[in-house]
């Protein structure tokens, strides 16, 4: 029988018990390393001519892998096997289509650890930060299985004397599937069994920085059942997505998650038509974020503080959600300041393999050049109070960067830098700071902490982002709990883990029938 959705729980890594068994799942995960990986096409391995490596960026001579460089030619047969796939599987009843993905959840369960291990490992996540990441993947697998089975049951009309009238919602068809790096588990997993559990078939190109995390996806979901050519993984260049998938006459739809750049680039090539396409494509596009915390002086300041930090610095400041802007009314500003230099001097930086780690590496180096150079924008549009440098050595170390006193309109407090860093601006008052929350071009996430509820309720109207927080931080969103999608320049507001997700990959069909 079926269960009603819950969120997967956090591994409590303070038990020696689970510390043990991360251990475990690194050893296990690092003796499948340095070994080339096949594209998987129809359920069939296909080798290319050439490979790219995926490497450790706590370390970068440690190899993970080796992948397959696709080419047009293997894209096109990636997109034949899966207009070849679609007629079964969008003919599946959504139950049985939902059985795959619930099981394929509970083969993610069993395997927590060594999902997990191969974020540290091939990500730099730190361990909290892996296991959250594979809980999310784990959820989304649950909660889109659940969501097939709503979507396939019988949908509300209004009824009309004399007609019997349905609606039902169908597949759109094959969907390019273009994640990012920095959630390759979960973001990956999120879009790719929507895509399936609404009946599409999917070309898979997972990120190139994290290509294994994407493969082990791959083959649970293999594990669970899913036939050949429903989902085909297709490793390779950003180039083979963006020229070839996206403008394919055959793709539907593309599912991205990425930058901003890279996202409208796609919105533009799909809004093309070209010779023999049929329909008019759809975009599903969640891009980048100047998120921010808002602090007012009624708020607990403390608290106000371990956000911030926790908001701008968690996975080295690379998620879309990150806090990289704090925003804190003249009154409280130097206490809450004062109080986030203290912690962020605290934090332990080092290879994530490590528990002890929180902070671990960026992701490579053209992101580390990228980061290194904001800090030095920055370093003259403000003060820095804590951090401002790479460490020594081959790893991709940044020391996690507080800028003070930066311009609510300077680079640093505008542009997406995507990495530990963090601009504090100084508002007159919180009406004021709430301007400056809303002066930039994205609107993903944002936080206000305050304690007076009418502050509250003006904010929940004029605070401009897809997800609002109060009193907590700005990251970290439950399936489920907190559908995930921005406004504005930060994407399409598709609301990941939520109860309207699958319509985006779905159309409605209404029947009506003269009695
Ligand atoms: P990119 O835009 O660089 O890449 C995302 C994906 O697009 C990768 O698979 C990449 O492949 C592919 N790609 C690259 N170039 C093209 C192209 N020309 N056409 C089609 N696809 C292409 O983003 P990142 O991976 O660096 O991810 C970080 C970004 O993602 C940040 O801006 C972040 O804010 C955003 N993000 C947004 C989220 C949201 O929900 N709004 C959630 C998570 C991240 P390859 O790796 O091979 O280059």
């Amino acid at each position: 029988m079926l269960t009603e959705f819950r969120n997967e729980p956090l591994t409590d890594f303070t038990d020696p018990k689970n510390r043990e068994a991360m251990q475990r799942a690194l050893a296990a995960i690092r003796t499948r390393f340095g070994k080339t990986h096949p594209l998987v096409i129809g359920g069939e391995r296909i080798a290319c001519a050439e490979t790219f490596v995926s490497t450790n960026p706590s370390n970068p001579s440690e190899v993970v892998g080796h992948f397959a460089k696709a080419t047009e030619s293997e894209a096109q047969k990636a997109i034949d096997a899966a207009l070849a796939a679609f007629p079964a599987w969008s003919g599946l009843p959504a139950d049985e289509r939902a059985t795959v993905l619930l099981r394929a959840a509970r083969i993610l369960r069993q395997k927590k650890h060594l999902m997990s291990a191969l974020m540290v490992l091939e990500a730099g996540k730190s361990w909290v930060e892996a296991d959250a990441d594979t809980a999310e993947a784990i959820d989304f697998m649950d909660f889109y299985g659940h969501e097939a089975i709503r979507y396939g049951g019988p949908q509300p009309v209004t009824a009309l004397h004399g007609e019997m009238n349905e609606l039902s919602w169908i597949p759109l068809g094959v969907i390019a599937v273009i994640p990012p790096w920095n959630f390759p588990c979960a973001i990956l997993t999120g879009m790719a069994t929507a895509a399936m559990a609404a009946g599409n078939t999917v070309v898979l190109k997972p990120a190139s920085d994290t290509p294994m995390i994407g493969q082990l996806v791959f083959e649970i979901l293999e594990e669970a059942g899913m036939p050949p050519g429903v989902v085909n993984f297709l490793t390779g260049p950003g180039r083979i997505a963006g020229d070839f998938l996206v403008r394919h006459k055959d793709v539907r739809a593309i599912a991205f998650t990425g930058s901003m750049e890279v996202g409208l680039e796609i919105h533009r090539k799909a809004a093309e038509t070209v010779p023999g396409q049929i329909f008019v494509k759809r975009t599903i596009l969640e891009m980048g974020g100047k998120d921010c915390m808002v602090i007012d002086e009624t708020a607990d300041l403390a608290a106000a503080a371990r956000d911030i930090v926790a908001s701008a610095f968690g996975y080295q400041g690379q998620k879309c959600s990150a806090g990289s802007r704090a925003i804190i009314v003249d009154k409280v500003y130097d206490e809450v300041l004062a109080k986030s230099v203290a912690l962020t001097k605290e934090l332990v930086i080092g290879p994530t393999d490590v528990y002890e780690n929180k902070i671990g590496p960026v992701i490579g180096a053209s992101a580390e050049r990228t980061i290194l150079r904001y800090i030095e924008i920055g370093s003259r549009e403000g003060k820095i109070l804590a951090g401002g440098a790479k460490l020594p050595g081959a790893g991709f170390f940044i020391q996690p960067t507080l800028i003070a006193d930066v311009d609510r309109n300077a680079v640093v407090a505008q542009e997406e830098i995507f990495g530990p860093v963090v601009a504090f601006i100084r508002a007159k008052d919180w009406k004021d700071a709430i301007d400056a929350a809303n002066g930039t071009m994205y609107g993903l996430t944002g936080a206000f902490c305050s304690n007076v509820r009418e502050r509250i309720a003006y904010a929940k109207r004029h605070f401009h982002v897809g997800n609002l927080y109060f009193n907590r931080k700005c990251t970290g969103a439950l399936v489920g709990v907190h559908p995930f999608g921005g406004f504005n320049m930060s994407g399409t507001d598709s609301k990941a883990g939520g109860r309207d997700y699958l319509a985006l990959f779905s159309q409605a069909k209404l029947w009506s029938e003269k009695l």
